[in-house]
């Protein structure tokens, strides 16, 4: 595997900082190079070992983004550190601020109607220059393909996806089947945090890495999928035991 990857339960991570992931897809942006960006949490991993497609869909990304603590938790045990965590959210901005300095077209695809539209009138206000390709709802057919073949005749260099997994991967992939360039990443509830609907926790909280429980007290209703969370890290101790055992029998 590349030296720059680091695998976490199957899934290639890319080792790289928030800057250098950005400067690679800038790169990418300019060179017309279709891209498939993901941004993975523990829970994204936890749901690949149980959908087989999902995971292939992932093998074929172009860069996954080591998004949230648990991932560069697991990285550490497992004797493979990675750099830093690159939460989606930032990612996502430091995209629209390289697509306004750059005047690169974005088109937003996902949540709500009313969502989709205030967190593009806010994203507006932020960045001025932005070149807003066009943007639409998510809660349209994502099996039909008239919906893609409408986005790629607006060319757009990045297109922002607000599905939630794995809606938003397998609806990429589809996409990037048949698009000539752009950048195409899931961005989970962002629009909802860039509209002002949700808001993110404070910035304490994030600090200390205390986000899940944050969200967990905010909303009870996620408890089902946080309990992702400790079944991953069990699945990374059993990897590193695994990986200790070859180890052993190797030498
Ligand atoms: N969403 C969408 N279409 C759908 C289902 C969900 O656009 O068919 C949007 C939803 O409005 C929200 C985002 O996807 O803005 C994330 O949804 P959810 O919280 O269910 O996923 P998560 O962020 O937990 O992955």
């Amino acid at each position: 595997m590349d030296d720059k990857k680091v695998s976490i339960l199957g899934i290639p991570f890319d080792n790289l900082t928030r800057v250098e992931f950005l400067t690679r897809l800038l790169e990418r942006m300019e060179a017309n190079k279709k891209t498939f960006l993901v941004t993975a949490n523990p829970e994204i991993v936890m749901y690949a070992k149980e959908d087989d497609e999902y995971y292939h869909l992932l093998l074929n990304a172009d860069y996954i983004a080591p998004d949230g603590i648990g991932i560069v938790r697991a990285a550490k045990k497992l004797g493979t550190p990675i750099k830093e965590r690159v939460p989606g959210f930032e990612l996502m901005l430091g995209l629209l601020e390289l697509s306004n300095m750059h005047k690169k077209r974005v088109y937003f695809i996902g949540a709500k109607e009313e969502v989709v539209t205030q967190a593009v009138k806010n994203a507006e206000k932020v960045w001025p220059n932005l070149v807003v390709a066009g943007y639409h709802h998510g809660y349209f057919d994502h099996s039909n393909n008239g919906m893609i073949e409408r986005i790629k005749s607006l060319e757009p260099d990045l297109i922002l996806v607000a599905f939630g997994f794995p809606r938003q991967e397998k609806w990429i992939h589809q996409y990037l089947e048949t698009a000539e360039h752009g950048i195409a990443v899931g961005v989970g509830g962002s629009f909802d945090v860039l509209s002002g609907k949700a808001k993110r926790a404070p910035k304490i909280v994030q600090k200390l890495h205390i986000e899940w429980l944050y969200r967990l007290v905010k909303q009870p209703s996620r408890y089902r999928r946080m309990l992702a969370l400790p079944a991953f890290m069990q699945q990374v101790k059993k990897q590193k035991l695994l990986e200790k055992t070859k180890k052993k029998r190797d030498n």
